[in-house]
């Protein structure tokens, strides 16, 4: 885990005192750590090195790890990105790292960059090229220092965008006028399950078999109630670090589940904002060798199923008379539905079942402190006459850059013609 630290302001000092060396990687300290297994099989094949972990002269420091927390400010300018991109599937992420020659500010100071879209899911092999754009730059949690992450979008090397670069339209809709008007602002709270690896079953549960029913897991403390807070930690504090607008964290329903929010953020701000997140959480997964799980539903039965609530306001709900901003919002909402429940993440059909704090699929709902309801407005909404609604619907797997791009288009760029209007006004179903 120490490597999702920065690199501790001891070491840091330590290595400026002696910064004269240039070179404080030895030619012994490489032999130590590279071992030859045996010398007859490193002829046949590289994949017989493997890397030892060994303990340094002083018996204290893992080698790899003080590798890892190297601080090479002190011997050079030169920084590395990691270019982040999301794959074929939609809600893969993909990574690779390059050096970059300074410190840098702003995306915009990034070259563009490519990758073999053929073993991505992405392009065909005999034009295999998806070309990278930076989009937005995070401080890098992993490596520390000037290091960033890089949440990049996808183009053809024509200039298009590939068909899973969902961020190019969100991007559009945010920057029509009308909507920078209303400085849109998203609250994410991104649920997840981990599971166990191998087995695929959620951490904490006995392999084969059940833990107790639910009522004792949300938000509790205690081995047999909390698996897997310091991942969720652990998540926290990298979010703060990387400067991802995080909001909170908490235990889930389901024992093995958790959620964290961000937000509010505005505009295309709250997609890529959610996706360093979920970058950041398959690292430290990955470091756990615990899986992570974004499917709605992972486990069936009287198990909650996992969501993506989105939080959402304009300008006008957050003003004065802004509950009749948000009913009218919620009425364009019930009239597209449709068109929303299929923007809002693969397999939510086996969650939006009108069980566990959820709305049934097919019809849309509204109401003030019903979690039973498609949309959500709170109670503070309601007294104070302003502020904003909860969507309710999307699931953990959405796109936040779909599910934020649409929102703004329905209630703020599209109209419904009044007979619509007057119809669905008499038809939505007020659940208080
Ligand atoms: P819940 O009660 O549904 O569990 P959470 O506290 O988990 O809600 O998440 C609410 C999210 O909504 C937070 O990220 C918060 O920052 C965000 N939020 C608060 N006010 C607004 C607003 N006016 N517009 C949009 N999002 C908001
Ligand atoms: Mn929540
Ligand atoms: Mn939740
Ligand atoms: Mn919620």
């Amino acid at each position: 885990m120490a490597q999702i630290l920065a690199p501790s302001a001891q070491w840091q000092m330590r290595m400026t005192k002696s910064s004269t060396d240039a070179s404080p990687l030895t030619s012994k300290m490489w032999s130590s750590v590279v071992l030859k297994q045996n010398k007859r099989h490193a002829l046949k094949s590289s994949a017989k090195f493997r890397v030892f972990a060994l303990q340094s002269d002083n018996g204290t420091v893992n080698r790899v790890e003080q590798l890892l927390n190297l601080d090479v400010t002190p011997y050079t300018d030169k920084i590395i990105a990691e270019y982040i991109w999301i794959g074929g599937t939609g809600i893969d992420m993909r990574s690779k790292s390059r050096t970059i020659s300074k410190p840098v500010k702003d995306a915009s100071e990034l070259p563009k960059w490519n990758y073999d879209g053929s073993s991505t899911g992405q392009a065909p092999g005999e034009d295999s090229e998806v070309i990278l754009y930076p989009q937005a730059i995070f401080k890098d949690p992993f490596r520390g220092g000037n290091n960033i992450l890089v949440i990049c979008d996808a183009y053809t090397p024509a200039g298009e965008p590939i068909p899973t670069n969902k961020r190019h339209k969100a991007a559009q809709i945010f920057s029509d006028p009308k909507v920078a008007a209303q400085v849109p602002w998203f609250g994410i709270e991104q649920e997840y399950t981990l599971l166990q690896p191998n087995v695929n079953w959620p951490l904490g549960w006995p392999v084969g078999g059940y833990p107790g029913p639910q009522g004792p897991y949300y938000c509790g403390a205690g081995a047999e109630k909390s698996f897997g807070r310091d991942i969720s930690d652990a998540h926290y504090k990298a979010c703060l670090y990387a400067g991802i607008n995080i909001s909170g964290t908490n235990g889930e329903v389901m024992p093995g589940q958790w959620e964290f929010q961000v937000g509010p953020s505005v505009g295309i701000e709250g997609g890529d904002h959610i996706w360093c997140a979920r970058y950041l959480l398959e690292r430290i997964t990955e470091q756990a060798g615990v899986v992570l799980s974004l499917d709605p539903k992972p486990i069936e039965g009287d198990w909650n199923g996992a969501g993506c609530h989105t939080n959402y306001s304009t300008l006008s709900m957050r003003e004065e008379g802004g509950f009749e901003v948000i009913k009218k919002a919620i009425l364009n909402l019930s009239l597209r539905h449709k068109e929303h429940i299929s923007a809002y993440g693969e397999g939510n059909e086996r969650r939006l079942t009108g069980k566990h704090e959820t709305a049934s699929i097919d019809q849309f709902s509204w109401g003030v402190a019903n979690r039973g309801c498609s949309i959500r407005v709170g109670r503070d909404t309601e007294k104070e006459g302003k502020g904003y609604l909860e969507d309710r619907r999307p699931a953990s797997n959405m796109d936040p850059y779909v599910v934020t791009g649409l929102l703004a288009e329905t209630t703020i760029l599209w109209e419904p013609t009044l007979e619509a209007e007057a119809l669905a006004a008499q038809k939505i179903s007020l659940k208080v």
